[in-house]
């Protein structure tokens, strides 16, 4: 369907003959418009006045008729687009007045007589299409600027938080190591007094609690190591399956302690991907652990595996606290925690393992309560 010379010439011998009806077209054009509140509010808000737009709507269906169908006429078009995106107008407002510019256009060609018809409705509609696809590309135009708007911000906002995690990187893993060999002496030297005494010792249960205590710090201070130092992962192929279990026996006592229900459900078949062993179950881990700190009693957690194509998918689902916006949108975020003991690192962790394994991870709410974690990984074969 090319716009021939012949729709040109056509379009120009109907421009004079339409010419009168203009002005009620534009009339029903912005009464349709201003019908949706949305639009009258953009409309009316001083910035831009009905009146002005009514004369350049004006000029629009002039033009529309007269040509020259070239490059200014493109470039006028797609101006008018970018104003319309510029006021937010919506998208399907456009389209819809569009609609009715064409439409009472048609109405008009019916009263020529019947052997023009035919070409003229076919001339209209040509400019009209070109016309609508210019203003949908300037509508597109701008979605994508603002992608990469959008892109570059998150670049950028990467780049302070890595500059600003070196940093303090760099400190935790010294502050870790300072820490980490004295514990280990402080436990040992505690285990070897508590031995030697006897079980009904005033403080016998005293030092047990320490060194549950002391236990804890060593877990916090080895996240802390992990996190400051992370290790490249040595990917081999695994059965997402298997490994999966062996990560769910880690809570398996605790959810039967407090009673709450674990459950698994399998993909069809068992799925592989090449993995960091350890690594991979420091993050079922820490979303398990997780799961569990935020479960009621009546807690139930699900971990479910599935495969689509290349992909494997592996959820942990709980029904417990569930997250407000801000928790979810900083859940990753290092050091960030709601927990009076909490780290805030195991997400932070998670993540980075996940995409260095080139996977993928995200929260997601559950209704009515409860969290979802997605782990998305490449699937081996
Ligand atoms: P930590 O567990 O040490 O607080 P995480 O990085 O593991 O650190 O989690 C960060 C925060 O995200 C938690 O403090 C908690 O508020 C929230 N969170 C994580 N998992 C869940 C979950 N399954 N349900 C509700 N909140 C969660
Ligand atoms: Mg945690």
């Amino acid at each position: 369907m090319r716009f021939t010379d012949a729709d040109a010439a056509l379009l120009k011998s109907l421009g004079a003959r339409l010419r009168p009806v203009f002005p009620e077209i534009v009339t029903e054009f912005y009464d349709r418009i201003v019908e949706h509140s949305h639009a009258r509010a953009v409309l009316t808000d001083g910035h831009v006045q009905i009146d002005r737009l009514r004369v350049s709507l004006r000029g629009w269906l002039e033009s529309l008729f007269g040509g020259a169908y070239d490059e200014p006429y493109y470039n006028s078009r797609a101006a008018i687009g970018r104003m319309h995106v510029r006021v937010r107008l919506p998208q399907h407002f456009m389209v819809t007045a569009m609609n009715v510019i064409r439409m009472r256009m048609l109405d008009h060609v019916e009263s020529l007589p019947s052997s023009e018809r035919r070409d003229a409705r076919r001339a209209i509609e040509k400019i009209l299409d070109i016309d609508l696809s210019i203003m949908l590309d300037t509508y597109r135009e701008h979605v994508l600027d603002q992608l990469r708007e959008a892109e570059r911000e998150r670049f950028e906002q990467r780049l302070i938080e890595s500059k600003h995690l070196a940093t303090i990187g760099q400190l935790a893993a010294s502050l870790a190591h300072e820490i980490k060999n004295p514990l280990a002496g402080i436990s040992g030297a505690l285990q070897v007094i508590r031995e030697g005494m006897e079980p009904e010792h005033a403080y016998h249960e005293v030092l047990a609690e320490a060194l549950r205590q002391i236990d804890r710090l060593d877990e916090a201070v080895k996240d802390l190591l992990v996190f400051a130092r992370p290790k490249p992962p040595t990917r081999e192929r695994q059965s997402i399956s298997a490994l999966l279990q062996r990560s769910m026996l880690l809570i398996r006592e605790e959810t039967s302690v407090r009673g709450l229900k674990l459950q698994i459900e399998e993909a069809a078949q068992d799925v592989w991907a090449e993995v960091d062993e350890g690594q991979m179950q420091q993050v079922l881990a820490n979303v398990l652990i997780n799961a569990l700190h935020a479960c009621g009693p009546d807690g139930e957690i699900v971990c479910r595996l599935s495969e689509n194509g290349d992909t494997i998918r592996l959820e942990v689902e709980d029904n417990g606290c569930g997250m407000n916006r801000e928790v979810s949108e900083r859940a990753f975020e290092p050091f960030f925690t709601t927990k009076a003991r909490g780290t805030g690192l195991g997400l932070a962790i998670c993540r980075r393992i996940v995409e260095a394994h080139d996977g993928r991870i995200w929260i997601e709410p559950r209704s009515p309560r409860g969290t979802r974690v997605v782990i998305e990984l490449a699937r081996t074969q």
